[in-house]
This record gives C-alpha cells, structure tokens and sequence, in this order.
C-alpha cells in the first residue's frame, strides 16, 4: 500500500500545531494544537476531523518533545498513529529560509545547520521551528521530515524589490535584505485566485493582502512574487496588530537618542505594542469594529491608518505590477472583515477595482468574488490554508518517490 499521509508540524517557541492529512484527497484526518509548552498550565486540544470530536488535556507538559509524544498518543487513539505505515512525510514550517531555500528542502543535518545560520535573521521563529523538527525526527528517524519556509515564495524576487538601498557589501556581510513572509500563504492564495477566475496562475497577476495579525501584501506577477511588503523581518509593511510596519527609520535614532529607551525597549515597542494595538489598546478587527459604532475616535483613527497604509501599498502594488487582474483578501482580517475591505478599495474605481457591497457583506467558507461582474479587477476573498500548502509541497517532494 502506498502512504498517503502527511503531518504538518508549525512549531512555535511555546506551542505545536499540527494537521494530519490524507493527500489522495486532500482531506484533513485530525487537527489541534499544544499551548504553554514548558509551563504548568499547558493544553492540548485534539480534533478528530470525521466526527469532530474534540479532546483536551490540561497539564504540564514539559518540553516539544513531550509535546509531540502527547501529540502521537492521541492520534493513536484514533488509529492514526505516527507508527502508522500509512504515514508518508513530515511537513514543518520554517519561517526563514533566507536565500538559500528556494524550495521546500528534504531535511537532513546539512539542511539543520543552515537553518541554524540563519537565527540571527530569525532569532523568535527559527529556534522553535528547529525544535520541533528536532523531535520529530527523533521520535521517527526513518521518515522524510520536509522544511517548508515562509520566505521561499518571495525568492523570485527581483533585487530591486529585494535591496535595500544601502551599501550592499555591508549588506552581504550581515544578510541584510528583504526576505518576505507568509509566503506559504501567498503561493496558496495567489493560486487559488488564478483558479477562482478559471485561469492558470501563469495568466494573472494578482495582489494578495493577507490581514491576519500580522499582515502583509504581495505581488503576484504571473504567479511569481515580484514584491512584498515584509522585509529583513515581519515588522516592515502594513499596519498589523501589534506591529507598526513602515516608519522613518530615523525614528529609532530619535526614541534611543531623545527618548533615552535600549534597543530592546524599542525592539518591544515595534513589534509587541504598536500597530493597532498601540494607536487604540486593541488589536482584535472585532473589537475596533465595535467601539467604531459606538463613536469612539481614537478606535476610528486607528482605522484610517491602518486603512491608508493598506492603500498605498495596493496603488504601489498596481505600479510595480503595470496590469492587476485580482486583489485577493485572506487571513482572519481579510477574510472575516468586511468594513476593511471595502474601505480598502474605496476610490480605486479610477483603477478598475470596485467593491459590490452586497457580495461583500455576505459571509462564506469558500473562495469567492466580491467585486461587481463589470468590474475590470476582480476582488476576491480566498481563506488561506498554509497546513494544506506545507502538505501538498511536502507531498509534491516526497510523494513522487515514494
Ligand atoms: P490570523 O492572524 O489570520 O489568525 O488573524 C487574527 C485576527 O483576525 C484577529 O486579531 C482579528 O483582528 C481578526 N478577526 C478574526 N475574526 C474576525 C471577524 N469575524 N471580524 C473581524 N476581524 C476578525
């Protein structure tokens, strides 16, 4: 029998989330997440995907290794097992992959290394992505374990897009570029646009606004990323939750200079309590929509800026790529909130785009148009589905092999 099986493994430094799918359809077997790894207060929540069932389990759980032990117990008590035969790949998440991963890797210790060179760049992700692959290959040695990285979309950048404009011997020595992130999700969403508009991805070009937490834009130019707007790390581009995205670098200087703060101060200004956060104490879409309604004006301002932020990069977005057939919404944001999207393309009808406000308001699972049929851009919301992308690469690799 040949095994059809992947598990997808997103590793954080405190938490494990995983997907066990079955790729002869794509079909999600069993699903959860591990939270407060190494603390007393950790929970696994475990979801058998047919019935929906779902098990928890509050407790100490020391390490990822106990972790993604507790992990394998509980999909073996559903006949899922990771000594299963059926169990073809692992599928990790790796948030950066510098320059060097283009693609997604077979991990063996070589590969380790490099992703080890690489914390610097990536000093919160890239340990605890290692981690856990670390473990799972302890806890089955014998299985291809597939690294799927979050900047590999955005290598085909051009180095225009990719430079910063600042001396690039220096830059070199300290790897000082734009890399990207929520690639996966970029790839995914950028596709199934294509496939929304019933063409292959080589036929459009399409701007993706994944609005989740943390945010980011893409240019998609004939389904290969041209732009994004995260940089060396998630903190350049859009206003997100809790980052600020764009600020005149100077003003580093300024908040160390004048302000008197440390670098770590400011580290954790930027990219902990700013943003949306930072202009109105909130950071849930939810809840700024709320006390929108009920007048409050500092939630409004937070709004606007988050909105004009999200402008220029769409106007810069239709600039670097010259003809635009989607603009494709996702993630929590993009694809739950409406108000946000229609204020995003508000005024863009010089541009071709257009919001129908009535597709727009009407809520939905799948891919779907939210543009009038007149309309010469169309505007999409797509829900992203990064487990599924990491799966059907890891597949892609491994499967053929098999
Ligand atoms: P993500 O990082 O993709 O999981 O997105 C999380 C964010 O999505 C939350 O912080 C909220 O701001 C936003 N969000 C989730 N659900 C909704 C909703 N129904 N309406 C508006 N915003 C939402």
């Amino acid at each position: 029998m040949t095994a059809t099986r992947v598990l997808v493994l997103n590793s954080g430094s405190s938490s494990l989330k995983y997907q066990l799918l079955d790729m002869r359809d794509a079909s999600r077997l069993a699903l959860g997440l591990v939270e407060r790894i190494g603390e007393q207060t950790s929970r696994l929540k475990h979801t058998v995907a047919g019935s929906g069932e779902t098990r928890e389990q509050d407790g100490p759980i020391a390490d990822h290794d106990a972790a993604l032990k507790a992990v394998a117990g509980e999909l073996a008590r559903d006949g899922l097992g990771l000594d299963s035969p059926d169990l073809l790949a692992i599928g990790h998440r790796v948030v950066h992959g510098g320059m060097f991963f283009t693609e997604p890797t077979v991990v063996d210790d070589g590969v380790i290394t490099e992703i080890e060179r690489l914390i610097p760049v990536a000093p919160l992700h890239n340990p605890a992505n290692l981690t856990g692959i670390r473990t799972a290959r302890a806890l089955r040695p014998d299985l291809p374990q597939v690294a799927v990285f979050d900047t590999a979309f955005h290598t085909t950048m051009p180095e225009s897009a990719a430079r910063y404009a600042i001396d690039p011997r220096l830059a070199d020595r300290y790897r000082v570029r734009r890399y990207g992130f929520h690639g996966t999700s970029h790839a995914y969403v950028s596709r199934e646009t294509a496939r929304l508009l019933g063409k292959d991805p080589s036929e459009v070009n399409v701007i993706v606004l994944h609005l989740g937490n943390g945010a980011s834009a893409s240019a998609v130019e004939r389904g290969r990323c041209v732009d994004t707007s995260m940089g060396l790390t998630p903190l350049e581009g859009l206003v997100m939750g809790t980052r600020s995205g764009d600020l005149d670098p100077a003003v580093i200087f300024h908040l160390a200079r004048v302000g008197g703060m440390s670098m770590d101060e400011i580290d954790t200004l930027l990219n902990k309590r700013s943003g949306l956060f930072g202009l109105c104490g909130d950071n849930d879409m939810r809840e700024i929509r709320r006390r929108i309604d009920e007048g409050d004006q500092e939630a409004a301002l937070a709004f606007d800026i988050y909105i004009h932020r999200l402008k220029k990069y769409i106007g810069a977005y239709f600039a670097v790529l010259g003809k635009v057939d989607a603009i494709a919404f996702t993630a929590g944001v993009g694809e739950n909130a409406a108000p946000v999207r229609q204020a995003a393309i508000a005024g863009l009808e010089g541009l071709g785009a257009a919001v129908d406000p009535e597709l727009n308001s009407v809520r939905g699972d799948g891919a779907r148009l939210i543009s009038p049929g007149s309309a010469r851009v169309a505007v999409a919301v797509v829900p992203t589905d990064e487990e599924l992308e990491i799966a059907t690469q890891t597949y892609a690799l491994v499967g053929k092999s098999n």
